[in-house]
């Protein structure tokens, strides 16, 4: 399975966006085990994207393209893909309903433009948009596919892991299950976690699987993830709990959550369990720890409240 990827946005040839997707993708790609053949930047032009593609398509079994799947009518991924499947884009009524009732959840009307997120190439199957209003697209092309995804990084790295890299892997017929845990580390840098667990990937490289991915990711820790392919999910769970022991073994006292446990969620969670309350002062943040806390569902169970001292 080779893959390329292809990141559209005017923006980023004019040099106003780092084009960090690539990268991320490039990382993610080479720790499952896929090669990468291009990473290529486009702008909005619709011939120039329909070009890049077909010419990218051309060499490589698989690309992801990030971008232009917003709502504006610079946002033309849709339009290009359609073109590269040789159908029509159709108004998908579920995409719809979502992009509409997150907007009434909001309280906000509904632009008409947003309708261009719901258009859809006929063939193409959806991935659920969870965080942003545009949903991901895998979009056959004979035995070939293309992905597609927005552009807002978190966004992309969601889909990315939830549906894109599971069916690159099973289309590269490795495997039929493929699952990941996510350990989230909190007090160490990333070489010092790879030190640590040299031995363990040493040992990994070896078998070949699972597989093993650091992801540095802000605030909210480096993140080891394992990814495990097998023939049932079962043998893929007992994988993964075999190589999560290991890492543990080597780094456990700095494993924090698994998988979406972010800190703030473990931190209420542990407060929960010892059944006590949480009041917090916080200067220099801005009220961003108590903004953290009061985003996890049932915070206000344990989070008393805050005092903001920005200037003593
Ligand atoms: P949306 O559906 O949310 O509008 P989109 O698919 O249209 O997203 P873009 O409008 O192309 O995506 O980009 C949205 C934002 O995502 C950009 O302003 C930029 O901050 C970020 N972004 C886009 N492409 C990249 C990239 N290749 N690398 C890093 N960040 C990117």
């Amino acid at each position: 399975m080779r893959c390329s990827v292809v990141a559209v946005g005017t923006e980023l040839l004019l040099g106003q966006i780092v084009d960090t997707n690539s990268s991320w993708l490039g990382e993610q790609l080479a720790a499952a085990g896929i090669d990468s053949l291009f990473q290529v930047k486009v702008g909005d032009n619709l011939g120039r994207i329909v070009t890049t593609l077909r010419a990218t398509l051309n060499d490589a079994d698989a690309i992801i393209i990030c971008g232009g799947l917003g709502p504006t009518h610079d946002d033309i991924t849709r339009e290009a893909i359609a073109e590269i499947m040789g159908v029509e884009l159709e108004l998908n009524d579920e995409v719809a309903l979502v992009i509409e009732q997150m907007f009434t959840a909001r309280g906000r009307r509904m632009p008409e433009n947003n309708l261009r997120q719901a258009m859809v190439p006929r063939g193409a199957k959806i991935i659920e948009q969870r965080r942003g209003t545009a949903p991901g697209l895998i979009c056959p092309v004979g035995d070939k596919v293309m992905y597609a995804v927005p552009g807002v990084p978190f966004e992309l790295y969601e889909m990315f892991e939830r549906a894109i890299l599971p069916d690159l892997l099973v289309r590269s017929g490795e495997a039929s299950v493929i699952k990941s845990r996510v350990l989230r580390t909190w007090g160490d840098s990333e070489s010092g976690l790879n030190e640590r667990l040299v031995g363990v990937i040493n040992e990994l490289e070896k078998v070949g699987n699972p597989t093993l991915a650091f992801l540095a990711s802000g605030w909210e820790g480096i993140k080891v993830r394992l990814t495990a392919k097998a023939n049932t999910e079962s043998q893929a769970i007992e994988l993964l709990d075999v190589w999560d022991a290991k890492v543990r073994a080597e780094v456990g006292e700095i494993v924090f959550g698994v998988d979406d446990q972010n800190m703030e969620a473990v931190v209420l969670q542990l407060l929960r369990d010892k059944k006590m309350s949480l009041g917090v002062a916080e200067s220099v943040t801005g009220g961003l720890v108590s903004g953290r806390l009061t985003a996890i569902a049932g915070a206000s169970e344990i989070f008393r409240g805050a005092i903001v001292s920005y200037d003593f």
